[in-house]
């Protein structure tokens, strides 16, 4: 068993009340990890160093510059620390390796980008309709961001909320979730190395309820940024509300994938296949639709079912391995309920539907990759977000405003795919697809240089891009008088 401890004003700490919890391998469903409990104490704490750190000391006095030093610094160690952090991430979340190394390789990007924006948020100096005045703006750092992450990628959540938001100045408080927290505090050994001023970045580890409601709580927190499910986004929007502080959500979706009847069957197949069953369909951005074309959807499902098929389960650290297991026991059952709930609505399985044999893949929290045939889109498999590895095969007749229609007629607007040898087709269906990404003949593509966020009741505010360091900044006017006399003091200025 590995011991951690939560890192807070750039040490090492017991949790207040000394407690800790076990936090499991998918694979084996043993436990591998002691997570310290924290709760509100640690929370003051946590918020108090990293208040501190934005006032007082070494982060409020860097320049722009300098602080993108840091933050290239912490990229460049990731590199030299990978192969253990992509380690870490899968052994807790039963992520693929190969998956976790390809993410982790791809995160120094993050920190080198944003370190170049550091020193690049330019104010402005308005053309003033006033004798003798000036007015410029500068964009100015909120102060402590509290930066909440789901189970299914830690490193990466934290990564896209953390290097914009340190480069605009801010510090923050992590709360990584309470099923995959050792990556984000194994990482703190690298923010260490970098040279990053204590306090600035804080981890408190625990449970919703206990750590989470005191963090989003706390009086002196200034925005939220939360990655996480709808349920959990709706107490924390009413924290934020009672607090009146600003909030970024990423949550979750229901993205369609629409094969309309002149693509290329193959890479439809693989694209479909990509946004469904890697990662075991635990991604936000999981395209559990898939809208088919009539007159091609026997042909397509027939090859879609053929290649799903030969999916390999098994061991996420094992090379030849394509789907591991799902990250939590909990989301295995829920995933499971799902299968049992498109069953009672008519949906008919083509693929799979249940928990594989133990004897051909170990203890760990398995589905097999699994497909439904004859679903309608009203039916609550293709309304709900499963997280799992399930996909809803929907027909629609041979027209864009029928697919348009079907795949719009969900609560959430994260992502979708639109598969069409016609470029005209191709995009004027993804204009009218209400998300905040669309792939085109291709998915699941994702770069530190594309904003990334949700319509709907996939979130608000965006990360990646230039726009996610806007998000942690706040513009502030600046007037300046150069007149020798003051005018009369009653009027507006
Ligand atoms: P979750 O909402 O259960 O938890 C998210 C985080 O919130 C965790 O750290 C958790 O401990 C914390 N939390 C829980 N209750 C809380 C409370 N009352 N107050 C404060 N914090 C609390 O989500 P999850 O199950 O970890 O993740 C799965 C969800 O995340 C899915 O809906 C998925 O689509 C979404 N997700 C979205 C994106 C995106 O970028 N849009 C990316 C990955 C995952």
């Amino acid at each position: 068993m590995e011991t951690y401890q939560a890192f807070i004003g750039g040490r090492w700490v017991e949790p207040a009340g000394g407690q800790s919890f076990e936090s499991f391998n998918p694979y084996t469903a043993k436990p591998w990890a002691l997570i310290p409990r924290c709760g509100a104490a640690d929370v003051a704490r946590a918020v108090e160093a990293a208040k501190t750190a934005f006032e007082r000391g070494e982060w409020p006095a860097m320049t722009p510059t300098r602080r993108g030093a840091v933050l290239r610094r912490l990229g460049d160690l990731i590199l030299q620390h990978a192969e253990r952090l992509a380690t870490v991430e899968t052994r807790d979340g039963g992520r693929l390796i190969a998956e976790s190394r390809g993410q982790i390789n791809y995160m120094p990007q993050w920190y080198h980008y944003y370190a170049g924006l550091a020193d690049k948020m330019e104010g402005s100096v308005p053309a003033i309709d006033r004798p003798d005045m000036l007015a410029f703006t500068r964009h100015e750092p909120l102060g402590v961001i509290a930066a909440f992450t789901a189970w299914n990628a830690p490193i990466m959540m934290m990564t896209w909320k953390m290097a914009p938001a340190l480069a605009a100045g801010n510090t923050i408080v992590i709360k990584p979730s309470e099923f995959a927290s050792a990556s984000t505090l194994e990482f703190m050994h690298l923010v260490e190395e970098a040279g990053v001023p204590p306090g600035v970045i804080n981890v408190v580890t625990g449970f919703g309820e206990e750590v989470g409601e005191a963090l989003v709580s706390h009086p002196d927190v200034a925005k939220v940024t939360f990655t996480g499910g709808e349920p959990t986004a709706r107490k924390i929007a009413a924290a934020a509300a009672r607090n009146l502080i600003p909030t970024v959500f990423e949550l979750g979706g229901k993205s369609a994938n629409i094969v309309f009847a002149d693509a290329d069957l193959d890479n439809a197949v693989k694209g479909v296949v990509a946004g469904i069953f890697a990662a075991g369909g635990q991604t936000c951005v999981a395209g559990s639709r898939a809208l088919v074309a009539r007159s091609i959807h026997d042909a397509f499902l027939d090859r879609l079912v053929a290649y799903a098929a030969d999916v390999r389960l098994g061991d996420p650290m094992a090379a030849g391995t394509q789907m591991g297991p799902l990250g939590t026991l909990p989301q295995r059952a829920k995933v499971l309920d799902y299968i049992a709930v498109a069953q009672e609505e008519g949906a008919e399985l083509a693929l799979g539907g249940k928990a594989p044999d133990p004897a051909r893949v170990g203890d760990g929290w398995f589905v097999e990759p699994t497909i439904f045939r004859g679903v309608h889109n009203r039916m609550r498999i293709a309304q709900e977000e499963v997280f799992g590895p399930i996909l809803s095969v929907i027909p629609f007749d041979d027209e864009e405003e029928e697919a348009l229609a079907i795949a719009n007629d969900i609560p959430y607007g994260l992502a979708g795919g639109v598969w069409s040898a016609n470029p005209g087709r191709a995009l004027r269906a993804a204009q009218r697809l209400k998300a905040g990404t669309v792939w085109i003949n291709t998915y699941r593509a994702i770069s530190y240089l594309v904003p990334f966020g949700g319509m709907k009741r996939s979130g608000f505010g965006r990360e990646n891009g230039q726009q996610a360091i806007a998000e942690f900044l706040q513009t502030k006017a600046y007037w300046m008088s150069y007149a020798d006399h003051q005018p009369e003091p009653f009027v507006m200025r």
